[in-house]
């Protein structure tokens, strides 16, 4: 409501009232929610960066994998990449440096990622659980669940243009389906207002080196989409 037609309001409820013959003056909380709305309740602060937002959570212990971590894996890369890739979760060499995508998995990982010439330094990685399931089990539901919220607050911080999920895990949790891989590559989905789309991990082509093939075609669309938005 504009100020004007509050203050129209406000007149013609005087007059009303005068000509009632009511003593005072007497709104509706209607009126009076209308001129001064409801303050919102107060939020807690949120971290404004991603160094804040780390320290903030590196000692969660919201679900069961903190009992066997090393250390916590928050992320690396770009806090302004406009492409983020997001795993599953840290594995052993992960857990030991307290970084993501390290050991034969991440050099893979580097390979893939300058065959589109990208470097580690340009983009942003993380995962969904950032701390390392037992014996390299998939995260469980319930731990996705927890963590869920650090990942959207870190993509929040970073703020990237294209999401690449790395792998069925990170791609049904993102995307909140059962979905096969094979089902979800090769275009565009949307989480959260941002272009995301699905890969094979690098772990995955180590054991299954007949799908780097796709994944190259992947990684190209990838490439494409963000020559295309830097063009604009
Ligand atoms: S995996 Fe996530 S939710 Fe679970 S303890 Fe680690 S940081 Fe917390």
């Amino acid at each position: 409501m504009t100020e004007k037609r509050a203050l129209e309001l406000v007149a013609k409820a005087i007059q009303q009232q005068e000509a009632l013959g009511l003593g005072g003056i007497r709104l509706s909380y209607d009126l009076i929610n209308s001129i001064t709305p409801p303050q919102p309740r107060r939020m807690a602060a949120k971290a404004e960066n991603l160094e804040e937002f780390c320290n903030e959570i590196k000692d969660c212990k919201k679900c069961r994998l903190h009992q066997g971590r090393n250390k916590f894996v928050f992320g690396v890369g770009n806090p302004n990449a406009k492409v983020m890739f997001v795993g599953e979760g840290p594995g052993r060499d992960e857990d030991l440096k307290g970084e993501p995508f390290v050991g034969r998995a991440g050099q893979l990982l580097d390979k893939i990622l300058a065959a589109i010439q990208f470097d580690r330094t340009q983009v942003y990685i993380a995962n969904v659980v950032k701390c390392r399931p037992p014996n390299n089990r998939d995260p469980q539901p319930d731990e996705m669940a927890e963590c869920m919220p650090y990942l959207k607050q870190q993509i929040e911080l970073i703020n990237p243009q294209y999401i690449c999920c790395l792998g069925r895990i990170a791609a049904q949790a993102l995307l909140n389906t059962q979905t096969p891989l094979g089902k979800l590559r090769l275009r565009w989905h949307e989480f959260e207002g941002r272009k995301l789309m699905v890969t094979y991990h690098p772990a995955a082509l180590l054991r299954f080196p007949e799908y780097k093939r796709d994944t190259w075609e992947d990684v190209q669309m990838l490439r494409r989409e963000y020559d295309a938005y830097m063009a604009k």
